[in-house]
């Protein structure tokens, strides 16, 4: 689609009274509200893109997000200058959803916006120059210098410029105060080109001619006159081969894909030769991106239980819109889950399921291919941005009525969700931390299935605080809970490998225990496979010199950078920036560098030299990047081409493999030591998910945690499997210290490059927050835990908040206002404030 706009002013004023509040694009923080003269009004539609002038030059694409009649009191409404969408691009549950966002999460609606649409159907605006249609040289009124010419004069011989066309003409990069100038003395107009940029997958077919094809005189004749040339004789047969036309002429018409055509060292040259010579045809196609092979499985027959659990969540569902599933891991929350789909399926809704991140590519997936095959669409974060548009497009068709995907599918354009689920509902990926909208997926599905009056499920073998809490105590949701696993397998056997008494003993070997290597041992001569956890990536945590204490730091980051021994590099987790490892201490120049603790780079290395026949495998953020770098190891491991596989969370997330029945912890201690409120929950999570992987057929499952806190409580909970008695100690602290579920977290962090100027701007918001009515209590200032980020400093304030809905809309509003007031103080100009409402 291409619309050309050239100048505003063409649209007279019809004073009517058809008001549209629009969405406009970052930075532009909230709707603005245009007037529709009465010839688009018939065509006005929420949800359509619009094109509009902002400012006094700017012309920009938006989207439609209210329809009223109430102009607005602080400006003077401008006209909409075009509608661009004669059916919308987005339906107005999306807009009301879009809005929700902003306001809820404290962030603009064009940041959601943002969000929501896949880049290929966002507005690409190239701006271009024209002359302006009233320009007459010889009547202006300013004078003209050389360069401003130079414009003019091109834009007499062409219609319209880019801005890169201005600077050759030019010779120079900044053109931008030539241009302005030219604007302001009405010889040019800059405009926008709007334009799609979604491209449909084309692919070049070949095929005969169809009189030959048609005919079995001319095609033998053909094969004579080709008789010794080779080449294009084995492109014939092949063509013929896999067409056979001489059965079944109209095959002949859908022809065949030209890559595959070629495959077998065929010559290009060839087959342009038989085109040229009229025998061959080539013609451009448009092919769907997205697989459609379709799996069939056997029918599953739920056990007593399962179906029990399926009458409960659908009872609940009578007066409750949403569920908690408690089940423990293995328990078969997954065949639930395909049941329920079904019957939302042949209601006639639609049905979206939400999971982690990196669950998307493993079994449940596969498992949910083979029930819903080509009705089911898969949104994944890896997916080229064509791929999501035909995910999009195929919602709004009505080809995908189930769709499972990351947490940005609660953007895609349903307009009849019957329910949602959120399977791992606790897992912390589902917050969006950076841009905005920082969003919590799992929340705002809930709120989404509100807007379309669904039902939601969530499923998880250790719930989040937050539903735990909703479905034990406010009773907003219902409870229904599977404590068994399903079939013949059991949950497994715990064992706490004392790091420190083996240490006094001698018996540590590359820092395991001998527990450890004892049950690696036992599983690899069953020739059984075994899983083993450690979060933190890269070789291990940091170098230090022996002498004089030295260890490498980011230069742009209060960080220590992380020694990465493959590529023989130092490297920051938060910026990315990295350095060669130094040959010598870069402080004293002692030869003294050692590796302190241990990434799984280092723990891969560690066991080939204690097991070295076995084939071992590591999955994390480096061994991963490229898109099927998962699935590949994955299916490495699934085949048992891996023995033993070393990972961070990645590996604790919903796998199912029957034959892992080792799962090693390596270092217990390091999940527990995270300064959060949180950190007993996600080590609850963390360790229970991981030892879920192990004995889920018949063999028995051990899990060994490696720790120098054998007797810490939460060690013995997890064993004990008890999620209750952990949920009710940890809650009790919660409440006594005022954390959530029972107050509402908000977190300011406030960022600048002078660290005088980002706190002074904190205590400046500190001060005014404190001055708002409502029940709240505001911690900080303080220096954040990673004090400096790319060379800005950061200074957070933690607000905690009544829960009551009205508190936290007034105090939101307030905030929004408190921030515009300090960053128009000259002073605080660059500073910048970053909401994170519902912090992880
Ligand atoms: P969860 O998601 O609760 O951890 P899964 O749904 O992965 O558990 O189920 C655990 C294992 O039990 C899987 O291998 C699954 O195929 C199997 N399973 C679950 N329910 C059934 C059933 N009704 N019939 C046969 N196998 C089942
Ligand atoms: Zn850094
Ligand atoms: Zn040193």
């Amino acid at each position: 689609m291409e619309s050309l706009i050239t100048h505003p002013d063409l649209f007279p004023d019809e004073g009517n009274n058809t008001f549209a509040d629009i969405i406009l694009p970052v930075p532009i923080p909230r709707m603005f509200t245009y007037r529709i003269p009465a010839a688009l009004v018939p065509q006005v539609q929420i949800g359509a893109r619009v094109i509009v002038q902002f400012g006094r030059k700017k012309v920009l694409t938006g989207i439609i997000g209210k329809v009223h009649s109430k102009p607005p009191k602080a400006y003077e409404a401008k006209p909409i200058l075009d509608i661009l969408d004669e059916q919308p691009t987005v339906n107005p549950l999306q807009i009301r959803f879009w809005v929700w966002m902003a306001e809820y999460y404290c962030c603009h609606i064009g940041e959601v916006m943002l969000a929501a649409l896949p880049s290929g159907l966002r507005l690409s605006s190239e701006s271009k120059v024209q002359l302006h249609p009233n320009f007459v040289a010889e009547e202006s009124q300013y004078p003209l210098d050389a360069r401003e010419e130079l414009i003019l004069e091109a834009l007499e011989n062409k219609a319209e410029l880019s801005y890169e066309d201005c600077e050759k003409i030019l010779g120079i990069k900044t053109i931008h105060p030539i241009l302005k100038s030219l604007v302001y003395k009405e010889a040019i107009l800059i405009f926008e080109r709007v334009q799609d940029k979604y491209t449909p997958k084309v692919e070049t077919r070949i095929r005969l001619k169809q009189e030959i094809a048609e005919d079995k005189q001319t095609l033998e004749q053909l094969f004579e006159q080709l008789s010794g040339k080779v080449k294009q004789e084995s492109i014939l047969l092949k063509y013929l081969r896999d067409i056979p036309v001489f059965n079944n002429p109209s095959l002949n018409e859908k022809g065949l894909d030209k890559t595959s055509l070629l495959e077998e060292g065929d010559s290009e040259s060839s087959l342009k030769t038989l085109i040229k010579n009229g025998v061959f045809e080539s013609f451009k196609q448009v092919v769907n991106r997205i697989d459609e092979t379709e799996v069939t499985a056997g029918e599953i027959i739920l056990s007593e239980r399962q179906e029990l659990a399926i009458s409960e969540i659908k009872s609940h569902f009578d007066t409750k819109s949403t569920v908690l599933l408690h089940g423990i891991t293995g328990s078969g929350k997954t065949e639930i889950y395909i049941q329920l789909i079904k019957e939302v399926l042949e209601s006639g809704s639609q049905v979206l399921m939400l999971l982690p991140e990196i669950a998307l590519t493993t079994q449940i997936v596969s498992r949910l291919k083979q029930v819903f095959g080509g009705q089911m669409g898969v949104y994944h974060s890896k997916y080229s941005d064509n791929e999501r548009v035909e995910v999009w497009n195929g919602v709004i068709s009505g080809r995908f009525p189930f769709v499972v995907g990351v947490r940005s599918s609660i953007f895609l354009p349903f307009d009849s969700l019957g329910m949602i689920i959120v399977d791992e509902e606790h897992e912390s990926s589902y917050k969006q931390f950076d841009p905005a909208p920082r969003f919590q997926a799992r929340d705002s599905a809930i709120m989404l299935a509100y807007f379309h009056q669904a039902k939601t499920l969530l499923g998880s073998a250790t719930p989040s605080f937050e539903s735990y809490f909703n479905a034990t105590e406010t009773l907003k949701y219902g409870l229904v809970e599977l404590s068994e696993r399903y079939g013949k397998s059991n949950l497994p056997e715990f064992h706490l490998a004392d790091l420190g008494a083996d240490k006094r003993k001698n018996l540590l070997k590359v820092d395991s225990t001998r527990m450890m290597r004892e049950k690696i041992q036992e599983a690899l001569s069953k020739q059984e496979q075994v899983l083993i956890f450690q979060n933190r990536r890269g070789y291990s945590p940091y170098i230090q010199c022996e002498d004089c204490g030295w260890t490498g730091q980011c230069i742009q980051c209060d960080v220590s950078l992380t020694y990465h021994q493959f590529a023989e590099e130092l490297r920051c987790h938060y910026c990315g920036y990295k350095e060669k490892v130094p040959v010598s201490c870069p402080a004293c120049g002692g030869n003294h560098l050692t590796t302190m603790g241990m990434g799984t780079e280092r723990i891969e290395e560690s066991l080939s030299l204690l097991f070295p026949e076995a084939r071992i495998g590591r999955m994390d953020l480096d061994t991963t990047r490229s898109k099927y770098g998962y699935q590949k190891l994955l299916d490495e491991f699934g085949s048992g081409h891996i023995d033993i596989l070393v990972g961070t969370q990645m590996i604790t997330k919903g796998l199912d493999f029957g034959n892992v029945t080792v799962v090693g912890v390596w270092d217990g201690d390091r999940i527990l030591n995270f300064p959060d409120f949180r950190s007993g929950e996600r080590a609850y999570q963390q360790i229970t998910q991981v030892a879920g992987r192990a004995g889920r057929r018949e063999a028995k499952g051990n899990v060994i945690i490696q720790t120098r806190k054998a007797d810490e409580a939460i060690y013995q909970q997890v064993i004990k499997g008890d999620y209750l008695e952990f949920y009710q100690h940890e809650i009790h602290e919660r409440k006594k210290f005022y954390y959530p579920p029972y107050v509402k977290l908000i977190k300011i962090t406030t960022r600048h490059t002078d660290f005088k100027t980002a706190e002074k701007a904190a205590m400046e918001l500190h001060r005014q927050m404190a001055g708002v009515a409502v029940k709240k209590i505001v911690l900080g200032p303080e220096k954040a835990l990673i004090g400096r980020i790319k060379n800005q400093y950061q200074f957070e304030s933690l607000i905690k908040l009544d829960r009551s809905g009205a508190s936290q809309t007034e105090f939101k509003t307030q905030i929004a206002q408190i921030q515009e007031q300090i960053t128009a103080k000259p002073e605080f100009r660059s500073v910048r404030f970053i909401v994170d409402v519902d912090p992880n």
